[in-house]
């Protein structure tokens, strides 16, 4: 049940393709992540990186080659259990119906002021909140009352906040893996196409809308999974170096390039 303790992530020759007649999304690719590691993956539009992040959770199952966390071959994990055990940030988060509690505690496992912590650490509620002690129906703040309906598919809530939903999930879990689909957040270092660079200043960032959120979130990131192994995806450069801030310790960027991955 302790199952992954250290976090060691192996990608043996995956080959990963959608149907036997569609060409190859991911080639015989392979990296190693240690312990603790904070990855970045980078890549262009459709150069499969949501692909290799749902492979971890086995929404598609390579052709070839497997993935081992801590030496396990994770096609050999129940899927009920391999995805208790790890946490991914979709790009586009489905969010099942339910209460808010329900969303966040599927197993009915934490009480309300743990979650109600989790949702604070994630600023989804100020962090001085004390929502627990106003948990009245007529609140206006979804956030604030545990039993708010979150209707089909999240339909009420917009894509960075069923994201930061998940990171909230993923902080009551405390996952030694986490993955993270186009969630933004900093990148100080990174190694583009088996080059390290090492970003000291990059550009301002042009009126970005949301750059507090995305600092608090940074924070939370690195405080809480400080011991957990971490693979960013972004979509592009551009994304990550818009900013002239030393942020989160993600540290090396590779790259999952279009039909020649090299990691
Ligand atoms: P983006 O930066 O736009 O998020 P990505 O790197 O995440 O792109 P993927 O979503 O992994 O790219 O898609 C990689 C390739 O696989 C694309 O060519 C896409 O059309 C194809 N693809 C993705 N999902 C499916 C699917 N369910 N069925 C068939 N092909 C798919
Ligand atoms: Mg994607």
């Amino acid at each position: 049940t302790s199952w992954p303790l250290k976090g060691e992530i192996k990608c043996e020759g995956l080959l990963i393709r959608y149907a036997p007649d569609l060409p190859d999304v991911l080639h015989n690719l392979s990296f190693d992540i240690k312990p603790g590691e904070k990855v970045g993956v980078l890549g262009r539009t459709g150069s499969g990186k949501s692909t290799l992040a749902l492979s971890f959770f086995r929404f598609v199952e390579p052709t070839e080659g497997r993935i081992l966390i801590d030496g396990l071959d994770i096609s050999k994990i129940g899927l009920t259990d391999l995805r208790s055990k790890l946490t991914i940030i979709p790009q586009d988060p489905t969010i099942l119906s339910g209460t808010l509690r329900s969303t966040l505690d599927v197993f009915h496992e934490y009480d309300d002021k743990e979650i109600y912590e989790a949702l604070r650490r994630v600023h989804l509620i100020p962090a001085e909140d004390a929502a627990e002690e106003e948990n009245d129906a007529a609140n206006a703040n979804v956030f604030r009352n545990l039993d708010s309906n979150i209707s089909e598919g999240g339909e009420n809530l917009s894509a960075g906040e069923k994201q930061l939903l998940c990171m909230a999930r993923a902080i009551l879990k405390r996952t030694k893996v986490l993955v993270m689909d186009e969630v933004r957040v900093f990148i100080l270092f990174y190694y583009y196409e088996q080059r390290c660079l090492i970003l000291t200043s990059a550009r301002q960032a042009t009126a970005s809308v949301d750059y507090a959120t995305d600092e608090l979130i940074g924070k939370t990131i690195r405080h809480e999974f400080a011991e957990s192994t971490i693979l960013t995806i972004a979509h592009r450069l551009r994304t990550i170096i818009d900013y002239d801030r030393v942020g989160l310790d993600v540290s090396i960027v590779t790259t999952v390039a279009h039909r020649h991955p090299q990691v």
